[in-house]
């Protein structure tokens, strides 16, 4: 399994961070962990094939985490040859259809017929939701807003768990145990830490109490980028640890 950090950064514009969107990849699945806003130009920057993109998974609904979802339907839809004739499934926590489908009123009756198939489900905190026949995705509820959840996308070779916007949760470390690679937000540096984000020495302390294999860190609002959150994060976790930049690309099992 891949993962290629696509967007690690936040509603802030950013000349070298966009906004959340995390490519998975594995055989033929092409999962999109996010999809906020810009993340389509940097899926073609790093010569992603996002053409084949299978499932879109949001993990809540503030638009930097998917603002471009309309962006990726649209360009399914006019810019692929021959013609999409896969579907494409959009995956979140209970509202993600209701949202959809108020988007469509905006947009127009193609985001939802497309020319192409589109699911659109709300998954269930505590229910596996097979991805393909190897492949689970789960998802559990985190402090952020009332409907935003951490996902984990579960193969036989490893688990990648990852936190999408939360505030420090002693319950999401206990979900997160022993993950292969947790990839944790990072907003802000411990001297603006909130409730609802979490700080490098949190996301630490996070990976520290779940145990992980690996850590890498995303979502960085500018304040952050005067610390160095690697080293802040490694104040409180002892294993590897990565500052994700646009386009870093992880293995997780196998390899
Ligand atoms: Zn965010
Ligand atoms: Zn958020």
């Amino acid at each position: 399994m891949e993962l290629v950090t696509v967007g690690t950064g936040t509603v802030a514009p950013s000349a070298s961070r966009t906004a959340a969107c995390h490519w998975v990849s594995r055989g033929r699945l092409k999962i999109l962990l996010d999809c906020g806003a810009g993340a389509l130009h940097r899926l073609a920057e790093f010569g992603l094939p996002w053409q084949q993109v299978t499932h879109v998974v949001l993990s809540h609904f503030h638009p930097d985490h998917w603002g471009e979802l309309p962006m990726l339907v649209y360009a399914l839809k006019y810019t692929t040859a021959p013609p999409r004739e896969e579907p494409l499934v959009i995956l979140g926590p209970p509202g993600v259809v209701r949202l959809v489908k108020a988007l469509a009123e905006g947009y127009g009756p193609w985001l939802l017929d497309p020319g192409f198939p589109i699911g659109i489900l709300d998954i269930r905190d505590g229910e596996p939701f097979p991805l393909d026949a190897e492949v689970n995705l789960e998802t559990f509820p985190v402090p952020h807003t009332p409907e935003s959840v951490a996902l984990a996308v579960a193969a036989p070779e490893g688990r990648l768990v990852y936190t999408g916007d939360t505030g420090p949760s002693s319950k999401l470390a206990r979900w997160a145990a022993g993950a292969d690679l947790l990839l944790a937000e990072c907003s802000l540096p411990e001297e603006m830490a909130l409730d609802i984000h979490l700080t490098p020495e949190r996301a630490g302390e996070l990976a520290r109490d779940a145990g992980v294999r690996r850590l890498v860190l995303t979502h960085f609002y500018p304040p952050v980028e005067t610390s160095d959150p690697a080293r802040g994060a490694g104040a409180r976790f002892g294993g590897p640890i990565a500052a994700a930049r646009d386009g870093d690309r992880f293995t997780i099992g196998g390899a």
